[in-house]
């Protein structure tokens, strides 16, 4: 994940100001507001709409955990229903048409749920924080996902993993992976992760050893674009929590997970 450019929603001091102050933000009766058509949703509140959507609850060892009867799991749900029986059908065309079918998935909040980290750090983004976070190796799966990848893979469909996470991540997001039970095909040759230093020569345009000017986009679809041309699968599916994730092409089609929680472009 290009974690530099997300931008991040910073609740505490407004959580408290708007919920003291403000209630739920209608006006009473005496009261004037502006009726602005320009103010922002109040982070305070959304800050609540998104426990909501979550669940969000501390487990026993004060880790924030996503509820699996929330709505953000029954979101998950209709999502990997639907991706099971498009993916059903597209593999069968593959391979009649002797094709090598693949599926692609992002890693952080499409597998792992990066929940506890994005709580308890109020939305916002630390690059050392994260790290340990990340190197941790503990987080929970994203409802559905390692099912879908062990779906995938039953079907005859090859998995990769396509992640802006750094190669020095490397060891902790395979260790992660399996702990969750996505545990196909967690080998150099699938896992895709940004590597600065020695970009691959499929990222020329915008990485060469010591110059990195990929955007996400770039990099995810320059990416994709390698499994195609390169490597000679047909992507039938794209999976991601974010839009960069999956714009720029090279999928026949694209599935968007929820995350409300930070905006990567
Ligand atoms: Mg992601």
């Amino acid at each position: 994940m290009h974690k530099s450019l997300r931008i991040a929603a910073v609740a505490t001091a407004c959580a408290v100001a708007g919920g003291a102050l403000y209630g739920a933000g209608a006006a009473t009766a005496g009261q004037s507001t502006a009726n602005s058509t320009h103010e922002p949703y109040n982070i305070g509140l959304l800050v609540k709409d998104i426990d909501a959507y979550y669940g969000t609850a501390a487990d026993a060892n004060g880790v924030y955990q996503a509820s699996p009867t929330s709505p953000y799991a029954k979101d998950l749900a209709s999502v990997d229903k639907a991706a099971r029986k498009y993916i059903d059908q597209a593999a069968r065309k593959a391979h009649h048409k002797g094709e090598k079918p693949a599926v692609v998935f992002d890693i952080d909040d499409t597998l792992l749920l990066s929940l506890d980290y994005e709580k308890r750090y109020n939305y916002t983004y630390n690059a050392t924080t994260w790290a340990d976070y990340v190197n941790r190796a503990d987080r929970p799966a994203v409802f559905g996902s390692p099912e879908l990848v062990q779906y995938a893979e039953k079907k005859g469909v090859e998995v990769f993993y396509n992640s802006g996470l750094s190669e020095a991540q490397r060891s902790a997001a395979v260790e992660n992976l399996k702990k969750i039970g996505a545990d196909v095909n967690l080998d150099t040759d699938h896992v895709f992760l940004k590597d600065k230093a020695n970009p691959p020569s499929y990222l020329s345009a915008c990485a060469t050893p010591g110059t990195w000017t990929c955007t996400t986009v770039q990099y995810k679809s320059g990416t994709r674009a390698h499994i195609e041309k390169d490597l000679g699968y047909e992507i039938i599916a794209n999976f991601g929590d974010q839009y960069s994730d999956l714009d720029g092409g090279y999928a026949d089609r694209t599935y968007k997970l929820p995350n409300p929680t930070y905006f990567v472009s």
